[in-house]
């Protein structure tokens, strides 16, 4: 008898797994219908009130960088899955004359989810739709730090889907200790990449495979070629979205000191456009998710203060509403926690370079970031830092945006991820590329079988040359 909790539920996902798995296209092309039915219409506006309650997120934000990302999600998956699950011939080489071959794109089995709290539904349900359209069965664990929004989500995955389908658990992090426990055939992970090292530990007991979305510091390099006015205005909506809780976030500025000024000032000009001179008071600012996220936070900024850092905006903060002011400080030293640690909040360090080459210094003495934007006109310079650098990925006179094409491949390389997600990156992370090789006629490797002679030497050695 197992104890774990989650093994009864579980055991019901394995024994469904190959109905599910069978599934037609028309019959997941049904369940994306319904989930999209679900979240569009149904509980829309609930989700809507569950972001204001968890984040204080502002509607336009939770129809933009939610509810539509998932609905863009489903769309993109169902005016292709027809393709994506057709299997794919591959050519034959000569030696292998008589056979055919073909790669099909089995569902993995029974997936675990494991979300954070910064988008919370589109983070769980974009997975989600790749794992459904692959034909997977899945268990969904949400953060326990936006509670409103896990609870809501539990409601909508109980009245979209039977237990032996889908499931979410809530809880805090012994319910993911106790299915981590479990031999999933696939574990999809968002998190930071101190937790990401704990899951791959765990995946590691079963040898399940894993796609860990994670973070880190992702670099924003503007030259002294950009323009000036426009970096400023999209790193800073950017930066703000969300109160900068965002993985693909631009986390640090790394400019041309020749620059600085220039970009300072239009930063503030921006911010002001934005948020006005009160942006606690803004309907388009929100707030930190949770008392300890603002604890961390304002120690950052008390751990600039003491290093005599320059506070260039913001820097107030308000503990009763999790408030912290759009914040750029300049002038840090290089032992400051803002430049140590992922920030995952609205404060931007501004960080000046004398030569390219020292840009691309800084940025490969860190961990490889999820994502590096570049603003410049600079054709050389652009791809100078695209050549001598590694990331997730890119975005070029632009931020954030990268994760928005479904035809991208989205996630991070080694400390910021491994495994991509996203349309058909999604649909291949939560399934299985089973290689069948098909054998019609007399196949020509036969001739060299067993018992070897000095012919089957001879062919052997054309075989090697000709082949
Ligand atoms: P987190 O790693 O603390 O938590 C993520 C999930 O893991 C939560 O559901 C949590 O309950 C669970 N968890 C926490 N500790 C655990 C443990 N010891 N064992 C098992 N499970 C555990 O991350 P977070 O604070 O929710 O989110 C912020 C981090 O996520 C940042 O680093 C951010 O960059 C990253 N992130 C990455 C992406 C991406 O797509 N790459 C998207 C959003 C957030």
């Amino acid at each position: 008898m197992n104890d774990n909790p989650f093994f009864e539920l579980f055991s019901k996902q394995q024994q469904n797994q190959f109905a599910v798995g069978n599934t037609t296209y028309k019959q997941r092309l049904k369940k994306l219908n319904t989930l999209q039915q679900a979240i569009e219409v149904t509980y829309r506006s609930q989700i809507q009130e569950a972001l204001q309650m968890d984040l204080g997120k502002p509607v336009v934000e939770a129809e933009l960088t939610e509810i539509y990302a998932i609905i863009g999600d489903i769309k993109h998956a169902k005016k292709h899955l027809r393709q994506w699950m057709k299997k794919q011939s591959v050519e034959t080489p000569l030696s292998m004359l008589g056979s055919s071959s073909y790669i099909t794109y089995e569902p993995k089995g029974v997936c675990l989810i494991i979300s954070p709290w910064n988008f919370p539904f589109n983070l769980t349900f974009g997975p989600l739709v790749s794992a459904i359209a692959a034909g997977n069965t899945a268990i969904i664990k949400p953060s326990e730090m936006t509670p409103n929004s896990s609870s809501l989500m539990a409601k909508i995955i109980e009245d979209v889907f039977p237990e032996d389908e889908v499931a979410l658990v809530e809880g805090e992090v012994e319910v993911s200790t106790e299915l981590l426990k479990l031999p999933f055939n696939h574990i999809f992970f968002t998190g930071s990449p101190k937790v990401g090292k704990i899951v791959m530990e765990a995946a590691s007991k079963h040898l399940a495979s894993v796609t860990l979305e994670l973070g880190g510091k992702s670099p924003t390099i503007v030259d002294k070629t950009a323009n000036i006015d426009k970096a400023a205005k999209k790193i800073m909506w950017a930066k703000f979205l969300n109160c900068g809780q965002i993985c693909v976030s631009p986390d640090y500025v790394l400019i041309d000191e020749s620059v600085k000024l220039p970009f300072i000032k239009s930063c503030k000009k921006w911010l002001q456009t934005f948020y006005n001179d009160n942006p606690k008071a803004s309907d388009s600012y929100g707030n930190i998710v949770t008392d300890k996220h603002f604890e961390r936070l304002s120690s950052y900024l008390e751990n600039a203060k003491t290093l005599n850092a320059k506070f260039e905006v913001g820097g107030e903060t308000d503990s009763s509403s999790k408030f912290i002011e759009p914040t750029i400080i300049s002038d840090l030293k290089p032992e400051a926690k803002l430049l140590e640690e992922e920030i995952f909040g609205p404060i931007l360090p501004i960080v000046t370079y004398e030569s390219l080459d020292m840009a691309i210094a800084y940025v490969n003495s860190k961990p490889r970031p999820l994502a590096l934007y570049i603003y410049s006109k600079s054709k050389t310079n652009t791809n100078k830092i695209l050549n001598n650098t590694r990331a997730g990925g890119s975005c070029i006179n632009n931020s954030v945006l990268h994760y928005a094409n479904h035809n991208l491949p989205f996630g991070g390389t080694n400390n910021s991820g491994i495994g991509k997600s996203h349309g058909f990156f999604g649909f291949k992370a939560f399934s299985n590329e089973r290689s069948v090789l098909k054998q019609h006629t007399f196949g020509v490797t036969e001739l060299l079988f067993p018992p070897y002679s000095g012919f089957k030497e001879k062919l052997a050695r054309l075989t090697i040359k000709w082949f």
